[in-house]
């Protein structure tokens, strides 16, 4: 789908294209510094940066699906680490070389929202040896549903019900 006639006359197309009026309206002061202004949430502050969950993070601010929770994994750098995106063309790359260094920009390819940035070659043994270093506020984590229940599956649940919810609190303290 081409974005036809758009009046910013910005050469990027992206899906969804919003004024800054528009992205102010929609997001949280927080939310657009990092989203719209390319900021960086301070270190070990972010929400998701030590999440399990499995799921899909989308983008905060258009939804697009961006990272699976199974490519999520531990930097201890104080951000939310993912070794790639869902797929290569829900992300864009895009040279940074503020602060002094130079660095890989990731946005989201729907909508031209930052990220975060992208590291290589650092030696976390992950199988691309690439971080996905993505702020926690550009995100929103949708948690996998459960799959369909069988009958057999719902005949065990019942039964184990009592159980489950032992099982869930020993979870939750770890
Ligand atoms: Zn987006």
């Amino acid at each position: 789908m081409l974005r036809r006639g758009g009046g910013y006359g910005c050469t990027m197309s992206y899906q969804v294209t919003k004024s800054d009026e528009e992205w102010r309206e929609q997001l949280t002061p927080q939310e657009y510094a990092v989203l719209r202004q390319a900021g960086t949430e301070r270190p070990f502050t972010g929400e998701y940066t030590d999440a399990k969950t499995t799921g899909v993070y989308r983008c905060r601010a258009c939804q697009a699906e961006l990272f699976r929770s199974d490519t999520k994994f531990e930097s201890h750098c104080g951000w939310p680490s993912f070794y790639a995106p869902l797929a290569e063309d829900r992300v864009e790359y895009i040279e940074d070389t503020s602060m002094g260094m130079k660095r890989v920009e990731v946005r989201c390819a729907n909508c031209g929202s930052h990220l975060g940035h992208v590291f290589e070659g650092e030696g976390y043994g992950t199988p691309t040896d690439q971080r996905y270093c993505i702020n926690s506020i550009s995100l929103t984590l949708e948690p996998q549903a459960d799959e369909p229940d069988t009958d057999e599956k719902m005949r065990h649940r019942v039964r184990d019900d009592a159980q489950d919810e032992v099982q869930t609190q020993e979870k939750m303290r770890h």
